[in-house]
């Protein structure tokens, strides 16, 4: 039987990483997609695990190539899913989860109809706003664009099939893991 699509977003900063670094523990049939992106590493990412790394020409030639399920500029960089490994991957019955943003969903939701949407909200934009800052890892200008963009990705929280709350991390592992195998959250 084929593996199932199971897409991850929501805003930056609310906890997506730790939350599916949690499932992924749990769920042995769980595979993680690794996006490409023209993003500098942060300290401690590595190629080929947390992202594959491009240049703004080899990104460009993975569109022109048809190389990517979906793609979006997010915050001043792209971002996209290598199409071959996830559909290799569900043809032989894992499921996969990707972890992207809005406009990156939205094009999955009209080239995979079966695909399953998952939006992870943070309990407040206070909340959001002290987890960005107190994480350090984009300046000033770069926390701004983030928050412009969660504005967005919050209001468009009804267009997903289940949304969970990242307010209690060991709840929300839980309401994930029971709605990936299946029952309603
Ligand atoms: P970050 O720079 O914090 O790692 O990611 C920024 C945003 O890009 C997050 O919302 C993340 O979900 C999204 N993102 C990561 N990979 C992809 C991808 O392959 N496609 C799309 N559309 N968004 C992605």
């Amino acid at each position: 039987m084929a593996g199932s699509l199971i897409v991850v977003a929501g805003p930056s900063g609310v906890g997506k990483g730790t939350l599916i670094r949690r499932v992924l523990e749990a769920d042995p049939n769980l595979w993680l997609s690794v996006s490409a992106t023209t993003r500098q590493p942060r300290p401690g990412e590595v190629d080929g695990q947390d992202y594959v790394f491009l240049s703004d020409a080899d990104f460009k030639k993975l569109v022109e190539s048809n190389g990517l399920l979906e793609w979006a500029e997010f915050a001043g960089n792209y971002y996209g899913t290598p199409a071959l490994p996830v559909l290799n991957r569900i043809s032989r019955g894992t499921d996969v989860l990707l972890e992207i943003d809005l406009q990156g969903v939205r094009q999955v939701r009209e080239s995979m109809a079966s695909a399953r949407t998952v939006f992870v909200a943070p309990p407040s934009i206070d909340a959001l706003t002290a987890r960005l800052e107190a994480r350090g890892t984009e300046d000033r200008a770069a926390i701004a664009r983030r928050l412009a963009a969660a504005q967005s990705e919050l209001e468009a929280a009804g267009e997903f099939d289940c949304v969970i709350v990242n307010d209690d991390i060991e709840v929300a592992v839980g309401q994930l893991l029971a709605w990936i195998h299946g029952d309603s959250a």
